[in-house]
């Protein structure tokens, strides 16, 4: 088969992967090599759609021996079947960067024979990348799950970033829906931690140590496909942050490509719960948030209509309104439209001055959502309502009946 067309069937089946960001690699373009994975600025540009469009996204294959209900590559769908070999997809790569339509290469698979043989296929193609076309721009690939830790060390030392995808939010859902392993997807996590842990150690003593993964791992989070509240979500976002030093969970609103009687009928894809996911994730690694403060167990689910800040704030709107002036850096970032670039520019102006509401707006305040939250000089914004109910109203937004796709990172603060 030609390899445009195998190109054109296994980048479409790579299309429902959203952990491709490439954040953080500071990979140096070997002596006499091409690719520079920092001077290019990979994923400094996204699609409308959220999905990242400078690297090369693609499945090595779309076989696959496992039969995951909602996955478009299951064993069990009747589609048309293709397979890269490695020198295709490491040919593909060079081509591509050459003539400048990608800055580097994110490469996915379903599992072809076992989970050893896929890895080692995806080894391959990135060994002759970076050893043999000494390619040094960014690479993002996929550890399989029930891959050898042997294979997913190799990978790792050839990839800046390498991760495992969860797929679901608990054990169970795993379980009920794929052919996976929970270990075998935590395991790898784990292992990639370690990995990245020892190399930055060892980096200090010698810089000729070998690299793991310097732009560390992410993973995603199929959200809608199971019944989990967003306060299992979340919660398991936070314990692999903390646990995992993953740089990013993405999440995936479900779009149901198969008819399986273990999913759920919807009519249209969550793609308003997932944006408001991501503002959540947003709090808890700029805003210093904890799961349980942005969501309980009386109530799971975040507000469809309200940012998870606003509804912090309205929540809390006894310990509003806070003084610019001389409130914590952490204090202000919990006031709605501020964000962490203009509580660094409040603490910084007001030390040589007391600041007003219009030196606010010069710093990048959104005052239309924080007026109600603030006191500068101890004085309310004149005409601003102290009524909850009307603060609510004045920040919930209304939406259009879908479909149609949030803007995965906010221009405003939240
Ligand atoms: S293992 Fe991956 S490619 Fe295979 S069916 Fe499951 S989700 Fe799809």
């Amino acid at each position: 088969m030609d390899i445009m067309e195998k190109l054109e069937i296994l980048s479409a089946s790579a299309k429902y992967d959203a952990s491709c960001a490439s954040s953080g690699s500071f990979r140096n373009t070997p002596k006499g090599g091409i690719g520079n994975g920092k001077a290019c600025g990979i994923c400094h540009s996204w699609a409308d759609d959220g999905r990242c469009i400078s690297l090369l996204k693609v499945l090595f294959t779309n076989f696959c021996i496992y039969d995951c209900a909602y996955c478009i590559n299951r064993r069990s769908n009747d589609i048309k079947r293709v397979a890269f070999t490695s020198r295709e997809i490491a040919d593909l790569t060079i081509g591509f960067y050459k003539r400048n339509y990608i800055e580097g290469l994110f490469l996915s698979s379903g599992i072809i024979k076992n989970p050893d043989h896929t890895m080692e296929l995806l080894s391959e193609a990135l060994r002759i990348l970076r050893c043999e076309y000494r390619f040094g721009g960014y690479i993002h690939v996929k550890a399989i799950p029930g891959a050898s830790k042997e294979l997913i060390d190799k990978a790792g030392k050839l990839a800046d970033r390498i991760s495992v995808n969860i797929e679901l939010p608990s054990k169970e859902s795993l379980t009920r829906l794929t052919d996976k392993k929970h270990t075998d997807i935590f395991e790898p996590m784990k292992q990639i931690t370690d990995g990245v842990i020892t190399s930055t150690e060892e980096r200090k003593i010698s810089r000729f140590a070998p690299r793991f993964a310097p732009a560390g791992q992410s993973t995603q989070l199929i959200v809608g496909a199971t019944p989990e509240t967003d306060l299992t979500i979340v919660k398991l976002s936070e314990a692999m942050y903390h646990k995992f030093n993953l740089r990013r969970v993405y999440y995936s609103a479900f779009i149901p490509v198969n008819n399986d009687s273990r999913l759920p009928v919807l009519r249209e894809p969550p793609l308003l719960r997932e944006h408001r996911l991501y503002q959540a994730d947003f709090l808890m690694r700029q805003y210093y948030f904890n799961a349980d403060e942005i969501l309980s167990p009386q109530h799971p689910m975040l507000d469809i209509s309200l940012d998870p800040k606003a509804n912090w704030a309205l929540n809390h709107f006894h310990l509003f309104p806070v003084e610019v002036n001389t409130a914590d850096h952490e204090m202000l970032l919990r006031v709605p439209g501020i964000g962490p670039r203009s509580a660094k520019r409040i603490i910084l102006a007001r030390r040589t001055h007391y600041l007003g509401f219009d030196n606010l707006r010069q710093l990048g305040v959104v005052m239309k959502r924080a007026k109600y939250f603030i006191t500068c000089k101890g004085v309310r914004m004149p005409a601003v309502t102290e009524k909850l109910q009307t603060v609510y109203r004045s920040l919930a937004e209304s939406h259009e009946p879908g479909p149609y796709q949030m803007k995965l990172f906010s221009t405003e603060p939240l």
